[in-house]
């Protein structure tokens, strides 16, 4: 069967996530399908910022702390990003950045099974968790060793020496979906513990850590969150780790008592203790602004919609772009995806700053990657046609030859 606009348009007439676009601003004439690695600006978000520096900054001044309870920030919004990843209220809290709470997160982890001296991984994690775990061992003064395989040979690498088995649910390139379930099982069934890297999972999908037994994870804010740029970011520790998880970084925030100002550290119970210093009320107001539109959003409905866009966007390029070149990097099937597709190409990066200029955003991940992330809450079906048609036309025109596509920016 032949997909026409007309066939998205009735997808987003049926679709129960369409209204929540209208909560982002978006400028006319873009399609964003870069939400994976920037989420899009919530109106909120910009009236709340504003609100907290006009009239709780500019007025109440350091008495915001308690009166508009800035101080419980970090708790609050970790229990708005509990439920969306299948945590208690009280095993998430927001703090720092995902590369620290990787190196908080794993030293607990290693400080937990003392006797084991291996942090497993594997070679499609993201590059500053497996830097993170590098810098970690020649901390600890080489006791420990990372070892880094292949996505398929994780299992047979799950030896008795395995401390921590230290992945990233989704791949940032290929989208490939781990099993969260069965890693996790694998790993306790040869008594290592997990940590689980959420940063494309949070916010796109459903995630059950809860359900899986998983012991560590972190994630992203600024992704699928949406809480802006440099987001803080959170981590979770499952309840029965949280009285003797040892964090690293002793600060104040983390103390048991931050105003007694006693000279020795003694970590606070709970999840608090992953706490390090004060926290960023600014960029915490965005991201809450970002989490409060997915309170009132089935988080089935989010995993439904996002399948189906990304099968939507690999059916189209199937049916207009055949013989482009175009190669598919991601799993075909929803269920072994994230809320990604990505496609290899030789001129990868030319061939998407040409899209870019057409207006349809995606990103490049080196060597050959074109990545296009579906943000469920403010894609559309529609978008999909727009983007694919922009393709086509820039893979018909050999736009992506023009010098100017081909100068490689900062950032890709
Ligand atoms: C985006 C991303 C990060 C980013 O970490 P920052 O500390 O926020 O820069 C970490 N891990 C993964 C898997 C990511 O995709």
């Amino acid at each position: 069967m032949t997909i026409t606009p007309q066939t998205c348009r009735e997808m987003d007439a049926a679709d129960p996530l369409a209204r929540s676009h209208d909560a982002f601003v978006l400028p006319a004439g873009i399609v964003y399908l870069d939400g994976n690695s920037l989420g899009a600006l919530p109106k909120q978000a910009e009236e709340r910022v504003r609100a907290v520096m006009t009239q709780q900054w500019g007025k109440d001044l350091i008495k915001s702390w308690n009166v508009h309870d800035w101080i419980g920030a970090p708790a609050r919004i970790g229990a708005k990003i509990a439920r969306l990843i299948g945590a208690k209220p009280s095993e998430v809290v927001v703090a720092d950045s995902t590369s620290l709470n990787v190196f908080k997160a794993l030293h607990a982890a290693l400080c937990l099974r003392p006797e084991r001296r291996v942090i497993l991984s594997d070679d499609g994690n993201f590059p500053t968790d497996l830097y993170m775990a590098q810098g970690l061992t020649e901390l600890l003064g080489a006791t420990h060793r990372l070892k880094i395989v292949p996505p398929g040979e994780i299992a047979s690498a799950l030896t008795e020496d395995v401390a921590v088995l230290m992945l990233t649910e989704v791949d940032y390139r290929t989208g490939r979906l781990h099993d969260m379930a069965a890693l996790t099982k694998a790993a306790h069934d040869k008594g290592a513990l997990s940590l689980w890297d959420l940063a494309h999972s949070a916010g796109a999908f459903p995630v059950d850590l809860n359900g899986c037994g998983a012991d560590f994870a972190v994630g992203c804010g600024y992704k699928y969150l949406n809480g802006g740029p440099g987001a803080p970011a959170f981590i979770y520790v499952a309840e029965r780790w949280q009285g003797s998880a040892e964090q690293p970084l002793f600060g104040w925030m983390g103390h048991d008592a931050p105003f007694a100002f006693d000279l020795d550290y003694r970590p606070r119970p709970g999840i608090a203790r992953f706490l390090v210093g004060t926290p960023p009320m600014l960029s915490l107001t965005a991201l809450e602004a970002g989490l409060d539109l997915f309170a009132d959003v089935e988080l089935g409905a989010l995993r439904r919609k996002s399948g189906a866009l990304g099968d939507l966007f690999i059916a189209l390029v199937e049916q207009e772009l055949a013989g482009s070149g175009l190669a598919l990097a991601s799993p075909r099937q929803a269920a072994e995806r994230g809320s990604q597709v990505s496609y290899r190409h030789p001129e990868g990066y030319p061939i998407m700053q040409a899209l870019i200029a057409r207006g349809v955003i995606g990103d490049f991940r080196a060597p050959d990657i074109l990545r296009f992330g579906f943000a469920p809450l403010y894609v559309s079906f529609t978008d999909i046609w727009g983007a694919v048609a922009q393709l086509k036309a820039v893979m018909a025109g050999q736009e992506w030859q023009k010098p100017e596509f081909r100068r490689r920016a900062a950032v890709t």
